[in-house]
């Protein structure tokens, strides 16, 4: 029987994870389905009851829903201890009663470290930009990577702040400090950075200010831009014209979807068919 996939969320239409899971259900040669629900907050348990009583195999979840999911699902859930940490859930495993939650953005990130920028935290200066979701996936993979200092810059600083006494309730032996989100601090913070993670959503339009000084970026150091643009961010080109080894957000992309692959289908997931597929779409191919 066809088995059905999906991802959550609203809007969803920008969302490229049909493209990219569709083409990996076809590199696997799987007869599976894969399809776009745009469900808006006030509806989400509802959706969830009647997808899981429609026999719905697996579901991603994306903005707004990610941080509520849980809540929506309510005895219905098994949280697994990484997404229950980080407070989000990106990944929905059917279950017999429910779903099984899970947050596969921390093996994204942790696998851009490894794959992409090649960087090894430990004894590192690493300067994170912004405090919203995506900033715990990362932080989560950051202190427990064992830095010398993790650097927190966000507009809004009481975000900044919880962001801090979050990091440190679950490492508590790791140096995290506070940096204004203003230029001239900012600049100080990039040139003592090794490692620099823009999760700001800074950079998803084209008009967008750089989230720091071109001119702090420079060889040596490593830069991870969450964002996504075709066919790239204006943060990573500014980075590669200084020197410095830097990746969008595209492939942390392709990474979290292969564990949501993985998640669901119990066997490794077609990356490179997966990254294809994606960078075409992002293309408007
Ligand atoms: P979020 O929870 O809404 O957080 C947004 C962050 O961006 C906050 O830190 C916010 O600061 C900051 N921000 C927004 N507008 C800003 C501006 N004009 N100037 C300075 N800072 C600004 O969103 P999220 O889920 O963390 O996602 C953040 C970004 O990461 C999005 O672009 C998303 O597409 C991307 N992302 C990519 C992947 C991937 O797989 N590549 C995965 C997850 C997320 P305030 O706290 O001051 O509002």
């Amino acid at each position: 029987m066809t088995r059905v996939y999906g991802v959550l969320g609203y809007p969803v239409s920008h969302s490229l994870s049909p493209i990219m899971h569709q083409a990996a259900f076809e590199a696997r040669g799987l007869d599976a389905l894969y399809t776009p629900f745009e469900v808006p907050p006030r509806d989400l348990g509802a959706v969830l009851r009647g997808l899981h009583a429609a026999g719905i195999d697996g579901l991603n979840v994306t903005i707004p829903h990610k941080e509520r999911i849980v809540r929506a699902l309510g005895r219905r859930a098994v949280v697994d201890p990484v997404a229950k940490a980080v407070g989000a859930v990106n990944t929905l495993v059917r279950t017999a009663n429910g779903f099984a939650c899970h947050n596969t953005d921390v093996v994204g990130f942790r696998q851009v470290l490894a794959k992409e920028l090649r960087v090894d935290c430990r004894g590192k200066r690493i300067l994170l930009l912004g405090a919203g979701g995506a900033a715990k996936a990362v932080a989560w993979v950051l202190v427990h990577a064992r830095p010398a200092r993790i650097s927190v810059a966000n507009r809004t600083k009481s975000r900044a702040d919880a962001l801090r006494r979050w990091m440190q309730r679950h490492a508590p032996g790791v140096r995290v400090e506070i940096v204004p989100f203003e230029r001239r601090a900012l600049g100080r913070a990039v040139q003592e950075a090794e490692l620099l993670v823009n999760t700001t959503s800074l950079g998803l339009r084209k008009s967008d200010p750089l989230p720091v000084e071109a001119s702090a970026l420079r060889k040596g150091m490593a830069v991870a831009d969450l964002v996504y643009r075709s066919p790239t961010t204006a943060l990573v080109r500014a980075a590669r014209r200084r020197g410095a080894l830097a990746v969008d957000g595209l492939p942390m992309l392709v990474y979290q979807g292969a564990e949501s692959f993985r998640l669901w289908w119990g066997r490794p997931a077609p990356v490179e068919a997966m990254r294809r597929a994606v960078e075409r779409a992002a293309k408007g191919v």
